[in-house]
């Protein structure tokens, strides 16, 4: 069997694929990357594209969202990796960093404090 007889079933379904994949976000249509993330009980992921520096990384992380680092390998499929405590004190990596999708159609209209009231 060649790559190109793998059932699409197959291919997509691989629950220990952490392979990371270009789709549209369902509520605002923007490309992400989802994958999931990490070999054991894995989190399905999705990241915006576009690669943030420290700055933007602390500031997402204050939001509340996490960052990931996308590992490009020449040979094989690319990989979002969790950037844990350790990851990041171990200095610059070689990866590009990117926060977790921030979705404008998720975001509450107003303050939340203001809502409750
Ligand atoms: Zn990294
Ligand atoms: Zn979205």
């Amino acid at each position: 069997m060649t790559a190109h007889q793998v059932p699409a079933w197959l291919a997509d379904r691989n629950p220990t694929s952490d392979r990371a994949r270009v789709e549209q976000c369902r509520t605002c249509q923007q490309p992400v990357i989802r994958a999931l993330v990490g070999r054991i009980g894995a989190i399905d992921i999705r990241v915006d594209p576009a690669p943030v520096g420290h700055v933007e990384e602390i500031a997402a992380r204050l939001a509340g969202r996490w960052t990931y680092c996308l590992q490009i390998r020449p040979h094989l499929p690319a990989r979002l990796l969790d950037r844990h405590q350790w990851h990041i004190a171990g200095g610059r990596c070689t990866h590009l960093v990117l926060a977790q999708h921030d979705c404008p159609g998720r975001r509450p209209a107003g303050p939340i404090q203001e809502a409750l009231l």
